[in-house]
């Protein structure tokens, strides 16, 4: 069976999925750029209940998203202040996980079932993969209908 450990930066938060990820989510939006400081989040989603933190306790900071309205709370170690995991208004019964704070990134099978939302507002020279679905803001609507993602057969810069 599966089982993925990780924690936060110095350790005090740490915890586990018992299951592969779901699915993995890049995202390209304003918020996880924001919210990683970086280009884009690569995101592991769980089930809530195949997710566990086993040592610490997270603190939390709620944001509402911009696109959606609902409450995105973001959950993270208040020492070292690395972000281990998020809750979702909108999909209560999920958590995103943050890649890098596993403990082996490797073994999530981040390649399999991933795809890239919101790549409208993907970094410039950032490169979108080929063979994998893409989608221009949210892979589903508000109303539960999923988009038409697009697969490219080269990978290609976003906004080009
Ligand atoms: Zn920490
Ligand atoms: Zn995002």
């Amino acid at each position: 069976m599966a089982r993925h450990e990780g924690g936060c930066l110095c350790g005090e938060v740490r915890f586990v999925a018992d299951v592969d990820p779901m699915r993995v989510t890049v995202c390209h939006c304003r918020f996880c750029q924001r919210t990683t400081g970086s280009a884009y989040m690569v995101q592991p989603v769980f089930a809530k209940a195949d997710f566990h933190v086993t040592a610490g306790t997270p603190k939390t900071y709620d944001v509402i998203s911009e696109g959606s309205g609902k409450r995105i709370s973001i959950h993270f170690c208040g020492t070292c202040g690395a972000r281990v995991m998020l809750g979702f208004e909108r999909f209560p019964t999920g958590v995103g996980a943050f890649a890098g704070s596993f403990d082996e990134p490797g073994k999530l099978g981040l390649s399999s079932n991933v795809r890239h939302v919101f790549t409208g507002t993907a970094q410039d020279g950032t490169v979108l993969p080929a063979d994998v679905p893409l989608f221009h803001d949210h892979a589903i609507q508000l109303d539960g209908s999923l988009n038409e993602p697009k697969v490219l057969t080269e990978p290609a810069r976003a906004n080009r």
